[in-house]
């Protein structure tokens, strides 16, 4: 039996967009290293390095405290390098900014 406690991430319904996130930014980053080698697909070049920022930016903004309105990882990213745990938001089981919990 899984006993660990549901993240907040999840428990918002929100995983479904780092997922989301995680699989195109995964996908054009494959499409933007194969198009490097083939000048002729400039194109799919500058369309997947569009389609990365573009899910990053999703990512970013579109995951957020449904209470406080927070930016999880957009925060974690304004941290100074070092200090910041953008892996971690995933698996975090309370809001960092208003401490609103999964539980
Ligand atoms: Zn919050």
């Amino acid at each position: 039996m899984d006993i660990e406690q549901e993240s907040i991430l999840s428990h918002t319904g929100q995983t479904w967009k780092y997922l989301a996130g995680l699989f195109v930014g995964t996908l054009s980053t494959i499409v933007f290293i194969v198009s490097f080698f083939y000048p002729q697909w400039q194109f799919f070049l500058v369309m997947s390095a569009g389609a990365g920022a573009a899910t990053s930016l999703i990512i970013e903004f579109t995951i957020r405290c449904p209470k406080c309105k927070a930016r999880w990882y957009l925060e974690e990213l304004s941290k100074p390098i070092g200090s910041s745990s953008i892996i971690m938001v995933r698996k975090q089981k309370a809001c960092p900014a208003c401490g609103l919990s999964s539980e």
